[in-house]
C-alpha cells in the first residue's frame, strides 16, 4: 500500500488547491468561483433559494459504515433535495469542512470525489467553502443555492382543503438500510471475524448510503404546468413531515395506509427484522422523496407519472391528521420525529 499523506504536509491552502483543482464550473450563473474572497452569482432575474445543513461525525453519520465517497455524495444530495423541495433548481454549493489529524489527504480526496460526482450529476458548481482542523472527528457544512422563477417557488403553507396529498418514489427503505447496517456493525463489534452479510439487500443499503434527490419531479411539474400548493422533502418520516404541511397550512389530513408506496425489497427486509413496513415508512427518515399537495383537478395529470402516489387528502384543521389503516380503523398520525441518526 502506498504511503498516506498527512494533511499537515500540504497545509490548508495546499489541501484546498489539491481537492478542487480539477473542478470546472458548468452554470452560466457562476460568475466568480473558488479562489477569491467571495463567489459571485447572477441568476439573471430569477429569485435565489438558499439552504444549509450541518453534518457531524457520530451524530449524523457513522464512518464505520458510511464510506467517505458516499458521504460526500450524500452530503450534497441532502442539500439539493431541500432546494428541489422549494420547486427550485440548484445551481451552486459551498462546502465547509473541519477534520482531525487522523484524516489523510487521500481520505479527503475520496470525500471530494463523492462531492464532485453529485455536482456533475445534478449540474451544480462548487463555488467555495472553508477548511479548518478540528480536535476530533469530521464536520461538514454544505450550503446549496438555487434559482426559481418568481411565482413558482412552493412553500409548506399553501395547501388547501380537498387538495390531494402525494409522494414521489417509495418510503421506508433508507431506515431499513440503516437498521441493517447498525445490526451488522453490532455483530462485527462483538466478533470482528464475522463478515457482514449485506448481500441481497443492495436496494435498502443504497437508499441509505447513496440517496438521490428528486430533480425529475421538478422537471415533470414544469413540463406539465403543475405548481404544487405545498411541498417539502421527506427527511424525518412521513408522519412527522406531513404535520409540518398541516400545521403551516392550518389544515388536517387523511392518509390511507394502503396507498403509501413501499418497495418490495423494503417489505421483505422489514419482514426479516420483524418490523411493520408501514411503521418504517411513517417513522423512518432519510428517504429524500418529495411530499406535496395538488388541487384535485390535477389528478389526471399526476397519473401520467408512475413515480407519484396519491396517498390521501387535506381536511379542515379540526379533523386533525389521521391514518386510515388497512383494516379501516382511523388512528392519529403521531410525529415520532425519528430524526436522521441524530435522535438515537
Ligand atoms: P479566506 O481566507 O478568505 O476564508 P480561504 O483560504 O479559506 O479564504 O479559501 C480560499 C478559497 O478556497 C475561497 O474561494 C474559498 O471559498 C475556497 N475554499 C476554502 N475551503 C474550501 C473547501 N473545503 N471546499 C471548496 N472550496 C473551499
Ligand atoms: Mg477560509
Amino acid at each position: 500500500m502506498s504511503e498516506l499523506t498527512e494533511i499537515s504536509n500540504l497545509g490548508e491552502f495546499g489541501l484546498i488547491e489539491h481537492l478542487t483543482k480539477n473542478f470546472e464550473t458548468q452554470q452560466a450563473s457562476t460568475i466568480v468561483s473558488i479562489g477569491d474572497d467571495g463567489a459571485i452569482i447572477d441568476h439573471f432575474g430569477k429569485q435565489t433559494v438558499i439552504s444549509t445543513d450541518l453534518l457531524i461525525d457520530g451524530i449524523h453519520f457513522d464512518l464505520m459504515y458510511n464510506p467517505l465517497k458516499h458521504l460526500g455524495y450524500k452530503s450534497v444530495i441532502v442539500n439539493l433535495s431541500d432546494i428541489y423541495a422549494m420547486n427550485a433548481i440548484p445551481t451552486q454549493i459551498t462546502v465547509s469542512i473541519a477534520m482531525s489529524s487522523r484524516f489523510t489527504t487521500e481520505a479527503m480526496s475520496e470525500f471530494y470525489e463523492g462531492i464532485f460526482l453529485a455536482c456533475e450529476k445534478y449540474g451544480v458548481d462548487l463555488i467555495g467553502g472553508d477548511t479548518s482542523s478540528s480536535k476530533k472527528g469530521f464536520i461538514i457544512s454544505i450550503t446549496a443555492i438555487g434559482e426559481v422563477t418568481p411565482q413558482h417557488f412552493v412553500k409548506r403553507d399553501g395547501a388547501k382543503k380537498g387538495d390531494l396529498v402525494c409522494v414521489s418514489g417509495d418510503l421506508g427503505a433508507a431506515f431499513l438500510g440503516l437498521t441493517l447496517l447498525e445490526r451488522e456493525k453490532k455483530i462485527f463489534l462483538e466478533n470482528p471475524k464475522i463478515q457482514p452479510d449485506l448481500e441481497n439487500e443492495s436496494y435498502i443499503i443504497g437508499r441509505f448510503l447513496k440517496p438521490e434527490a428528486r430533480a425529475d419531479m421538478i422537471d415533470f411539474f414544469e413540463k406539465n404546468n403543475i405548481v404544487p400548493t405545498a411541498m417539502m422533502d421527506l427527511s424525518d418520516g412521513l408522519s412527522s413531515d406531513i404535520l409540518h404541511i398541516c400545521k403551516q397550512s392550518n389544515l388536517g389530513c387523511r392518509i390511507y395506509e394502503d396507498k403509501i408506496p413501499i418497495a418490495e425489497e423494503s417489505r421483505n427486509a422489514a419482514f426479516k427484522f420483524s418490523l411493520d413496513p408501514t411503521m418504517c415508512a411513517l417513522n423512518g427518515g432519510e428517504d429524500y422523496e418529495l411530499l406535496f399537495t395538488i388541487p384535485q383537478d390535477l389528478f389526471e395529470k399526476i397519473q401520467l407519472n408512475n413515480q407519484i402516489s396519491v396517498i390521501g387528502y387535506m381536511t379542515d384543521a379540526e379533523e386533525k391528521s389521521k391514518l386510515i389503516t388497512k383494516g379501516g380503523n382511523i388512528v392519529d398520525m403521531v410525529a415520532q420525529g425519528w430524526n436522521a441518526f441524530g435522535a438515537q
